[in-house]
């Protein structure tokens, strides 16, 4: 069973300050107390940190957590300066999640991997930039609108399938991730399971 927001309810605790149950891990939609705010985007949503984003879910999260914020949190004599914080981190949390770019360098060094200035694995990513900027430049000296615009909608596509690219890579990424944590998981339950046995057998060697 889970609440509007989708949060399993068996799994909410009290609030500690009004003890009703804790619709939401971030903030007692009751009485406004701010238990905590993850610096973590995906946590702060209680959303699976992931390149796939559940709009819709994510917009439900964004409101009753912005609801609870600003009309219950801002409210209390403690909470205006916390609710300001946290309305502040619920709306750069969601900016980072809507906007593929952001997302990807989030999710990029949350895997380990480390920024780079330019690509190093495509050769031609160098020509590709010097092609746009010829036609581009060529196109202004003659005055050709239509040129211009086709030289942006170029760079245009180029934006869109690097982010079609990056989204490939991190749901391989996670399926892989999640394949070799199922894998991983086998392995410690059976390792489990022999020490045991091992250690029943061993029992058994005496008697
Ligand atoms: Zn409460």
């Amino acid at each position: 069973m889970t609440d509007v927001v989708g949060v399993p309810l068996s799994t909410a605790a009290a609030c500690t300050g009004c003890g009703a149950p804790r619709v939401l891990p971030v903030v007692c939609t009751e009485c406004g107390t701010i238990f905590e705010i993850p610096s973590d985007a995906f946590e702060l949503f209680g959303l699976a940190r992931s390149w796939a984003v559940d709009l819709p879910s994510l917009e439900q999260r964004y409101d009753a957590l912005s609801r609870a914020f600003r009309e219950k949190s801002s409210a209390r004599t403690d909470g205006l300066e916390r609710s300001k914080a946290a309305v502040e981190a619920l709306d750069a949390a969601r900016r980072l999640l809507l906007d593929p770019v952001e997302r990807a360098r989030y999710l990029l060094t949350s895997y380990g991997g480390v920024e780079r200035e330019k690509p190093m694995r495509k050769r031609e990513f160098q020509s590709e930039v010097m092609e746009i900027d010829r036609a581009f430049t060529k196109a202004r000296q003659e005055g050709d609108a239509a040129r211009l615009a086709s030289a942006v909608l170029e760079a245009e596509e180029k934006l869109a399938s690097a982010i079609v690219a990056a989204g490939q890579s991190f749901t391989r990424l996670e399926r892989s991730l999640s394949e070799e944590l199922g894998a991983a998981a086998d392995a410690l339950a059976e390792a489990r399971f022999w020490r045991r046995k091992v250690d029943e057998l061993r029992a058994g060697l005496g008697g």
